[in-house]
């Protein structure tokens, strides 16, 4: 257990603390406090127990890497009802397409926005069910990895890029990131729906949304803290 000063932040090494007059000295900027009213700095350690229960699973990789894998959900109720509608959704869609070809090539371009939107949840619901996402991290930098049947991604973010590990509204991320998120494991705040996101200047990226809250809490602190500080 390590303390800090409140004062200048600084690690108060154990030598200048004393428990039993409940005082601690911190050498950097030479105040004086009351070792009972620090907080604790917290160690890596500390930030690798997993939570009780826990869905994610956490593997330790090469380089000191830490390699925390959300498995895929399987066939749920919310899963199916999603794919059943939108399998229903798609169909009539199609329907209306062809008749509308057979009026007119330009009236049937009003369907786009109706492809768009059935598209979207059919891939929400092939994700949800299918995709296992892996997150590999170090002290510089961070790997998001979305293992699906199709279009699998990988990608790399420099530690120095992120300015914060936060849960964030996607409606604000704008409407294609609130359709892509359809139907996953939202913390819902009003008319704000909250995911896990690592976010750089130039815009969020989702994680973990289809982990329990708990598990989604752990690693968002232990992602903040390694890759942003406290
Ligand atoms: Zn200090």
């Amino acid at each position: 257990m390590e303390l800090l000063c409140n004062n200048c932040g600084a690690a108060i090494e154990a030598r200048d603390v004393n428990i039993a007059t409940d005082m601690a000295k911190c050498s950097n900027c030479n105040t004086l406090h009351r070792a009972s009213e620090l907080k604790e700095k917290i160690t890596i350690a500390d930030l690798l127990v997993l939570p009780p229960q826990a869905k994610v699973r956490m593997e330790h990789g090469r380089n000191k890497s830490i390699e925390l894998t959300a498995p895929a959900n399987g066939l749920s109720a919310e899963a199916i009802g999603i794919t059943i509608f939108s399998v229903f959704w798609l169909g009539f869609v199609s329907v209306w397409t062809a008749l509308a070809t057979m009026g007119s090539i330009f009236f049937a371009l009003f369907s786009i926005p109706f492809w768009v939107v059935g598209i979207f949840m059919a891939k929400s619901a092939i994700n949800k069910i299918f995709e296992t996402q892996k997150i590999t991290f170090n002290d510089y930098e961070v790997t998001i990895e979305h293992i699906r049947p199709i279009f699998s991604s990988k990608l790399t973010l420099a530690k120095k890029d992120i300015t914060a590990v936060k849960y964030t509204d996607v409606v604000s991320a704008g409407p294609l990131a609130g359709f892509a998120q359809m139907g996953a494991n939202g913390k819902y705040k009003g008319k704000r729906q909250e995911f896990p996101a690592i976010i750089t200047q130039a815009k969020p990226y989702f994680f973990f949304q289809n982990l329990p809250e708990a598990d989604q809490r752990w690693v968002v602190r232990l992602l903040k803290n390694v890759l942003v500080g406290n």
